[in-house]
């Protein structure tokens, strides 16, 4: 699955991706029947990989606001087994969570084997809006920074911490909903114009929209050093959602796929024990 996938060779360049579909994008209608298609091979997958009780799998999603991470985030995991699945939301650090290190809240909600854990947010807005604010890191009551060579440290953490969960069987996806600056503005106004949306709106965000060219940079360095084979970076055109759904809704079936979790084997003990069970049932 090579589609959008973030080159392993720290060559990245944020302008080489874009947030449009590419050209040829199939219909509305072929859309929406693909995803009902992967949602349910989804579904098919995640019942293997808690059979197969070796691999669990980590789906995290980065992005600026309005990109669709909520929504995209309930339409491709719509068909999962709720049990199989579950879903954390990273907000800002609270003060006891700022007494650990900057990983410690990620790794206490990695999911176990079998499961799907998908994390809207996670460690990496430790180099995005922790880099862009540095209010955030002057709170983190860090012994001594030093601003030449943090960014890189938290790469290298970050790399660590991602191989030697591969390592432990932890399939590793990643996506980066690439939304275009324009597109964002039409979706916050969205937020202002319809009522059933105000919740959602922030004035906050226009902060962060402030900051566009910034964090669009933190991006780009995120990406180019922490998209690695064990762990790689798909950045996906946000801009048309029915298609940022199926780009997602691909990448987790191919990652699935790919693992192949499989049934455990039925051994001459097993059929030992479902004939006694037959014999059993079949006396009552
Ligand atoms: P939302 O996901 O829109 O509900 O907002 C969550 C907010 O928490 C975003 O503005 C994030 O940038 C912020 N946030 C998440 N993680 C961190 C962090 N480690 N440090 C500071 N802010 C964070
Ligand atoms: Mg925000």
């Amino acid at each position: 699955m090579t589609a959008h996938r973030v080159p392993f060779d720290g060559r990245f360049s944020i302008g080489d991706f874009s947030p449009d579909p590419p050209d040829g994008m199939p219909s509305r209608k072929a859309l929406g029947d693909e995803l009902g298609g992967l949602v349910d091979e989804l579904d098919a997958l995640q019942q293997r990989l808690f059979a197969d009780q070796r691999f669990a799998v980590l789906a995290v999603f980065q992005a600026m606001d309005a990109a669709g991470k909520d929504s995209t985030i309930r339409k491709v995991f719509s068909g999962v087994n709720p049990a199989g699945f579950r879903v954390h939301a990273f907000g800002r650090p609270s003060e006891p969570e700022l007494r650990h290190d900057f990983l410690q809240r990620v790794a206490a909600r990695l999911p176990e084997r079998g499961k799907i854990g998908i994390f809207n947010r996670s460690h990496y807005e430790e180099v995005l809006v922790v880099r862009v604010h540095p209010e955030f890191l002057a709170a983190q009551h860090l012994p001594g920074v030093d601003r030449q060579r943090i960014w890189a440290e938290r790469f290298e953490s970050i790399r660590g911490f991602e191989r030697h969960l591969a390592r432990n069987g932890v399939a590793i996806v990643k996506f980066w909903l690439n939304i275009s600056r324009k597109e964002q503005k039409k979706r916050l106004l969205s937020r202002i114009d319809e009522a059933d949306k105000n919740w959602k709106f922030r004035l906050g965000d226009l902060d962060d929209r402030a900051r566009w060219k910034e964090f669009q940079s933190a991006y780009e360095a995120m990406l180019r050093e922490t998209s690695r084979e064990w762990a790689p970076w798909y950045a996906i055109p946000a801009d048309d959602k029915p298609y940022m759904r199926v780009a997602v809704a691909r990448v987790m079936v191919e990652t699935l796929r790919n693992l192949d979790p499989r049934f455990p084997k039925f051994g001459p003990e097993q059929r030992r024990e479902v004939a006694e069970g037959r014999r059993r049932l079949e006396k009552e």
